[in-house]
């Protein structure tokens, strides 16, 4: 292979087509990968929209991103060519603002993420640093590997990091892409696992992925519904919708913890009162390092934990983005290679 397919956006807002460009070459503590599966997440959609700063075209987005190691640059010495590796939101860190200096690597102020600060996984072929690289674990193939870069490590990261300890309640609000992989982590890290969603069609999917509970938000106030349940140590809102998350807040036990997941820029509407009166909190969560990743990778490969996904091929990119925008995708679409 001397050149590659990447599905590009030529400007703002327009539609993906194919192009073909020359292969790179890795650069020192680079290394090339044969890209076989790439997962579509929303916040392409932020980046298509050029909604995120700095973002330039043509653009190649795509930050879950799973295939092989086909050429190392120099100084590479820890992988080999036809090593299986993801590559995710976290492409790489500077190593030298404070967060770094902390050893704070997700937050890294210069962090580079995939289809934004470099060309990212919608192609045959990317280079990526060695510091962006997992292991995929052979019990995973490529398209259940790559959208656990994005959608999976941002979830299992936020519940192994969060205030809930084994037997305690969580709840998964929303039950999209990023909510069907939150119960499974939640239900397999030994939490009481809730699920909230909207109307009572996703309660035997919920029930299927490990849910303990079953929440309909149409059916009456949801803080109620899980003050019944005796109360959430944590909710983990992946829902993009403020007042949903806001809904909870009552729901929280002592300590408890709202981890905001759902990008969205609407305000939540939660009094300061409500945070005071048993001490609970609110608080973000990005995503999770390259060994965050390989760390997901391998807990879904030891628990039988799968992205439920649709796969369709690289050159329908447009019918797939299309899909995720929508809502229609059940639950994460993979745009797969062929290679
Ligand atoms: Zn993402
Ligand atoms: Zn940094």
């Amino acid at each position: 292979m001397t050149s590659m397919r990447v599905a590009q956006v030529g400007s703002p807002g327009q539609k993906f087509e194919i192009v073909r460009r020359e292969l790179q070459e890795p650069g020192p503590g680079h290394v090339r990968i044969t890209v076989e599966a790439a997962g579509i997440c929303h916040s392409d959609a932020g980046f298509v929209q050029a909604a995120f700063p700095g973002v330039r075209f043509p653009l190649v987005t795509g930050h879950e991103v799973a295939g092989r190691i086909d050429a190392l640059g120099e100084g590479v010495s820890d992988w080999k060519v036809g090593d299986r590796v993801e590559v995710g939101w976290f492409g790489g860190n500077c190593g030298h603002c404070v967060p770094c200096r902390e050893g704070d690597f997700i937050d890294c102020t210069r962090l580079r993420v995939p289809g934004w600060a470099y060309q990212g996984g919608f192609a045959d072929s990317m280079v990526a640093p060695v510091s962006a690289l997992a292991r995929i674990p052979d019990e995973l193939s490529a398209a259940e590997a790559a959208p656990l870069g994005c959608a999976g490590v941002t979830t299992f990261n936020a519940l192994r990091h969060s205030a809930a300890r084994p037997g305690d309640r969580v709840a998964v609000l929303g039950l999209g892409g990023l909510g069907h992989l939150g119960v499974q982590y939640a239900q397999q890290l030994g939490f009481e696992t809730i699920a909230i969603a909207r109307g009572t069609d996703k309660e035997p999917l919920a029930r299927e992925l490990g849910a303990h509970h079953y929440v309909d938000s149409t059916a009456g106030k949801v803080a109620d519904a899980l003050k019944r349940l005796g109360g959430a140590k944590v909710v983990l809102a992946t829902a993009a919708n403020s007042d949903a998350m806001t809904a909870t807040i009552d729901g929280l036990t002592h300590r408890g913890q709202l981890i905001v997941l759902g990008a969205v820029p609407q305000p939540l509407k939660i009094s300061p009162i409500q945070l005071i009166m048993g001490s609970r909190s609110i608080v973000g969560h990005p995503s999770g390092t390259a060994q965050d990743v390989q760390d997901t990778l391998a807990f879904s490969a030891l628990k039988g934990i799968r992205p439920m996904i649709e796969t369709v091929p690289l050159d329908e990119v447009n019918d797939a983005y299309e899909r995720m925008l929508s809502g229609a995708a059940r639950f994460r679409m993979v745009l797969t290679t062929g290679n």
